[in-house]
C-alpha cells in the first residue's frame, strides 16, 4: 500500500505553529495568484518534494513551501490571518 502523495494542511500544523507561534489550521489565507481565500487546513500539501510544499486548493499555485526544519518560504500568499 503507497501513501497518498498529498494531505491538506492539518499535515503541517505543528510545523506552522512552531513558525508563526500559534495553531493558524483554522486561520484564513489568500492566494495572490487568484483570489482563493481558505483556511490553512484547507491548502493542499505535498510531501517529500522535498520538503514540503503547500499549495492553493483553487489554482495549485504555490503558497508556501517547508524545505525542512523549522523554516517556511512565502509563495503566492498574499496574506495570512494569526
Ligand atoms: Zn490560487
Amino acid at each position: 500500500m503507497t501513501e497518498p502523495r498529498h494531505l491538506d494542511g492539518n499535515s503541517v500544523a505543528a510545523l506552522l505553529q512552531d513558525v508563526f507561534g500559534v495553531d493558524v489550521s483554522d486561520h484564513r489565507g489568500c492566494c495572490d495568484h487568484c483570489g482563493t481565500v481558505t483556511r490553512i487546513a484547507g491548502v493542499v500539501v505535498y510531501r517529500d518534494c522535498p520538503g514540503d510544499v503547500l499549495r492553493c486548493p483553487g489554482c495549485g499555485s504555490v503558497l508556501m513551501s517547508a524545505p525542512g526544519g523549522i523554516r517556511v518560504g512565502i509563495g503566492s500568499l498574499r496574506w495570512i490571518e494569526v
